[in-house]
């Protein structure tokens, strides 16, 4: 199968921040990989911007570098990294300064779509959002784009939201929560929307529950500081679990078009139920051998970050009134995964007997690894010996179904900047959305602190603090296994 790639328009790119982590190992590499795929228009250009003092070359030679590093699929070979690493400039500014800003001014073309990626911390979004519009280099249809974290509360996400509103239009306003650029992700819409079978089964009458589990194999690492003013409620719950809960509990949007999508996700947050704190297990990694404890690695021994949550949510609406929706993250478990789990019920009367056992149909959509959906299915076990049932596996996984082509998906960051290219904002969320998430979170997370509520411990490698697999035990249901 031949991949079908469709060209964007001419742009200018301008990445502040464009000497930082993000930049290096997710952005340039990810624009490299559409430039290779033949994505990118002949004149278009990609500006760095930071404080660091690099002339042309000196930037060129430090993206050259981080493309060899993090680039590994679609690399087209290095007379084509000679002709990407053309696109690319350089300004040396100062976000909270004045140095750079003409230069940049002058640079930045005015014919063609402009972006302006704001890969800095966000006190700096305010700063640069404030000199874009002083130095007269953005117009109305200008888009900027703004990383994660957005905010730590409702009110400092408002005071974000606040702060670029009084340059841009929401309609300019790209939020990125890569999760959402994911391939699966934006088939489990395709999935649902695009098929008969499914719809009609998705809802409280024909499903048991929803599991969504995200479990990395990391800690906290060098990071430990900065994520202990975190945790995993703030860092993964309130953005990634979040946005993928909306997409699977929201109603069918009219269309396919950015706010038609958004107004259902924002409906699915506002219909969340506080969460009942009977029903939220919290952890934090213990010490194993060589590795250190999350304590340790937060520089903080009496830590109460927690490096794992698990928690039961309810939506209150009639598609999924008393549908449980579990949701699982954390750090250093057992194996690598992403997935979000529909569990189906039972049917309603078993001709086989009690003895044929309990064989729910289950869809499973897995982000990573190996992303793909499963639907598993009941069917007889083959040869003699009378009526055994057994589950099978209906798979369609990517890399299978599409063959080569499967190859040629792009990763989350670089489909989303070429959405931001494209003036396609339904995979970004939008402001009210991420209020509305704060809004939910914010009581759990001051209720504990409150409380001076101190996580339950857990082995390095494990599936979390034995509670959380308790809490299920309690509602008569068991965890998807997390497969190594
Ligand atoms: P980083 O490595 O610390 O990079 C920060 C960048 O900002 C550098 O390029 C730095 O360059 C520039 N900078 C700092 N102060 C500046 C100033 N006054 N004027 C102009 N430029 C300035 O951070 P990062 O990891 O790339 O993260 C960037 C943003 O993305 C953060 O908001 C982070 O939370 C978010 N994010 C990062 C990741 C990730 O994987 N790294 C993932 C999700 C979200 P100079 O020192 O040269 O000025």
């Amino acid at each position: 199968m031949v991949s079908r790639v469709i060209p964007v328009d001419d742009f200018d790119l301008v990445i502040f921040g464009g000497t930082g982590d993000l930049a290096r190992r997710k952005i340039l590499p990810g624009l490299y990989r559409r430039f290779c795929a033949g994505q990118m228009p002949d004149g278009a250009r990609i500006i760095g911007a930071a404080r660091t003092d690099y002339d042309t070359d000196g930037y060129r030679q430090f993206i050259r570098e981080a493309i060899e590093e993090f680039s590994e699929k679609n690399d087209c070979g290095p007379e084509r990294i000679d002709a990407f690493l053309h696109r690319l400039d350089y300004v040396a500014i100062d976000a909270k300064g004045t140095g750079g800003w003409p230069v940049l001014a002058q640079k930045v073309r005015r014919n063609v779509i402009n972006a302006f990626y704001f890969s800095v911390g966000p006190s700096l979004f305010g700063d640069i959002a404030e000199r874009l519009h002083a130095y007269d280099i953005t117009d109305d249809d200008s888009r900027i784009v703004v990383e994660k974290p957005f905010g730590r509360d409702l009110a400092s996400a408002r005071q974000l939201n606040a702060v670029l509103a009084a340059h841009f239009d929401e309609s300019q306003i790209y939020r990125i929560d890569h999760y959402l650029g994911k391939e699966t992700v934006q088939n489990l819409m395709a999935v649902r929307f695009g098929n008969i079978l499914f719809e009609p089964l998705w809802n409280a009458q024909f499903v048991d529950h929803i599991q969504i589990t995200v479990a990395e194999t990391v800690g906290v690492g060098g990071r430990g500081e900065y994520y202990d003013k975190s945790g995993a409620m703030r860092d993964m719950v309130q953005n990634h679990l979040m946005q993928l809960l909306c997409l699977i509990a929201m109603e069918p949007p009219s269309r396919f078009d950015p706010d038609a999508v958004r107004d259902e996700k924002l409906k699915v947050i506002r219909a969340l139920e506080p969460v009942d704190l009977h029903h939220l297990v919290r952890g934090q990694y213990e010490a194993d051998g060589d590795s250190p404890s999350y304590r340790e690695e937060a520089g903080d021994p009496r830590s109460r970050t927690e490096s794992f949550i698990a928690m039961r949510c309810h939506i209150s609406n009639w598609r999924w009134a008393g549908t449980p929706f579990y949701l699982r993250t954390g750090k250093r478990m057992r194996a690598r995964t992403s997935e979000i789990a529909v569990v189906f019920k039972d049917a309603p009367h078993s001709i086989f007997g009690a003895d044929a056992g309990r064989h729910a149909n289950v869809l499973s959509i897995r982000l990573q690894p190996n992303e793909g959906i499963t639907l598993k299915v009941t069917i007889k076990e083959p040869g003699p010996g009378g009526m055994r049932l057994i589950d099978v596996p209906l798979d369609m996984s990517f890399a299978d179904a599409l063959g080569d082509e499967a190859e040629d998906i792009p990763d989350a960051y670089e489909r989303l900047i070429m959405d931001v290219i494209r003036g396609n904002q339904t995979l970004f969320m939008r402001g009210d959305e991420v209020e509305a998430a704060w809004a939910w979170t914010d009581p759990v997370i001051e209720s504990w602190e409150r409380r001076h509520d101190v996580p339950k411990p857990y082995e390095q490698g494990s599936t979390g603090p034995e509670d959380a697999a308790v809490m299920m035990h309690r509602d008569g249901r068991r965890w998807r296994e997390i497969k190594v």
